[in-house]
């Protein structure tokens, strides 16, 4: 005797016993990771006060503000941008916890498309976090992915049509930000939060506008600045700088005829000098082996060694690997160093920030020395 099943319900069953099990997971990753505003913070605004149409929504996302005492002028510094990008976000989360700004006044956007860190690239085995050591134990980060979660914005058109220039792209890249700029008010909600970031840019009269990514060791413009044309002076002297203190990165223009991405259409569409930093993430890339929080973390891959024996690689890719300590040393050094020198070029618009960490600080002692300890812990020991 058996008990009496209709036809076709054991699927149905089945998928809903994966989808409660799976709901934890889900609902956890569509909460943001916690940012604890250091003592340079003063004001935590929202990107929806520059397009309301975005309160409340997957785009919406905080906007920190470090305001120094002396005049000065405007900086922006965007992480999160690609939310597979661990390296750019975890440097914008640094600034937040731990820069004070002396003269003029930065604005840090962590998650600036916020809807990719709920998501990841399908088949890539990313993983959904990863973790920081810091004195106080762990703290966790999430590892999105490149483009805005399609729960959030659905369909893809066959052809992704540029508003501003008419380019057009595969379709996916519709939701790509970097692929968005200036961006449209009422458009998708990818172009919406480009319009917004625009606004901000223009409205708080942004002087510099730095967007930090990574990218795969494969890539041919990785460890580089990639400058607008306005910014190429600035990015030049910022470059040989870097190269003083050891810091080998790359300098590229910013292409006329490539629409959308951050260092074009801020420069053309706003009075900001606008660059985009790139650091090396092996995570991102065709060749690794072995893909998990580790990866994103440590940056060790021996295919990745072996394609750079061949020299198959834009980057040198030695037994220790791309850990994130030197990834974001790397946006450190050149964030310091765009802000020094774009001081030095224009004074009456300096923003003069303290507290960033050096580049043999964070090497040295590790980027979780310089996060804030989470609320009820007190620290273990000084790494
Ligand atoms: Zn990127």
């Amino acid at each position: 005797m058996s008990f009496p099943v209709p036809r076709g319900s054991l699927p149905l069953l089945a998928a809903a016993v994966l989808a409660a099990a799976a709901a934890p997971e889900f609902r956890a990753r569509h909460g943001p990771d916690l940012i604890l505003p250091g003592p340079g913070v003063n004001a935590e605004r929202r990107l929806s006060e520059w397009l309301p149409a975005l309160e409340g929504g997957a785009g919406d996302t905080p906007v920190f503000v470090l305001t120094g005492d002396a005049p000065g002028g405007t900086a922006l510094v965007l992480g999160g941008t690609h939310g597979d990008e661990a390296a750019g976000y975890l440097a914008a989360v640094v600034l937040i916890e731990r820069a004070r700004v002396k003269a003029g006044r930065l604005i840090v956007i962590p998650r600036a498309n916020a809807s990719g860190f709920t998501h990841n690239i399908g088949q890539e085995a990313h993983p959904s976090s990863f973790l920081v050591p810091t004195p106080a134990g762990p703290r966790r980060f999430s590892y999105g992915a490149r483009a805005t979660n399609p729960v959030h914005q659905w369909p893809d058109p066959q052809v992704y049509t540029h508003a501003g220039s008419g380019q057009t792209l595969s379709g996916s890249e519709t939701r790509n930000l970097n692929r968005a700029y200036p961006g449209l008010a009422d458009g998708s909600l990818t172009e919406r939060i480009a319009f917004a970031i625009t606004e901000l840019i223009r409205r708080e009269g942004v002087d510099l506008a730095i967007d930090l990514h990574e990218a795969s060791p494969e890539y041919p413009v990785v460890n580089t600045i990639v400058a607008h044309e306005r910014a190429m002076d600035l990015a030049a002297l910022a470059n040989v700088n870097l190269q003083a203190q050891g810091i080998e990165i790359g300098l590229e223009a910013s292409p006329a005829n490539l629409h959308g991405l951050s260092h074009r259409e801020w420069g053309d569409a706003t009075p900001a000098l606008a660059l985009l930093v790139e650091t090396t993430n092996p995570a991102q890339g065709r060749l690794r082996g072995r893909t998990d929080a580790a990866l994103v973390v440590e940056g060790r891959d021996r295919f990745y060694v072996e394609a750079a024996a061949r020299g198959r690689l834009s980057v040198p890719f030695p037994e220790t690997g791309w850990p994130i300590d030197v990834r974001v040393a790397r946006h450190f050094a050149t964030v310091r160093e765009l802000l020094a020198v774009a001081g030095e070029l224009q004074p009456e618009r300096a923003v003069a920030i303290e507290d960033v960490p050096t580049y043999e600080a964070v090497t040295t002692r590790s980027v979780g020395a310089f996060l804030q300890a989470p609320p009820n812990t007190t620290p273990r020991s000084q790494p």
